[in-house]
């Protein structure tokens, strides 16, 4: 899964890639040794692409401009949506 705005593919690509000893690297961010493929990890502290929180506030904002060009009707007790009388 790239990380962070698509810039990381694999932690060969990310600043906290450092070498640790013996040819092995680890993760300057957990302290934790990486695999030898240089594929991101699943314990990765770095947030997905898209991260979460971006496709949160783009639904939010989505259904806010849903809201304002097609308001819901307001609904009397006892009248339809057009105002007429129910019943
Ligand atoms: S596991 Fe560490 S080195 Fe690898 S991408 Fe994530 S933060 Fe970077």
């Amino acid at each position: 899964m790239p990380k962070i705005l698509g810039l990381i593919h694999n932690c060969k690509d990310c600043p906290s890639y450092q070498y640790y000893s013996g040819g092995a690297y680890e993760c300057s961010q957990v302290r934790q040794r990486l695999p030898a493929n240089e594929a991101i990890p699943a314990w990765c502290p770095l947030p997905d692409h898209p991260a979460v929180a971006m496709v949160q506030q783009a639904n939010r904002i989505r259904e806010l401009e849903r809201r304002l060009t097609k308001p819901e009707p307001i609904r009397e007790p006892g009248y339809d949506i057009h105002g007429d009388r129910l019943g």
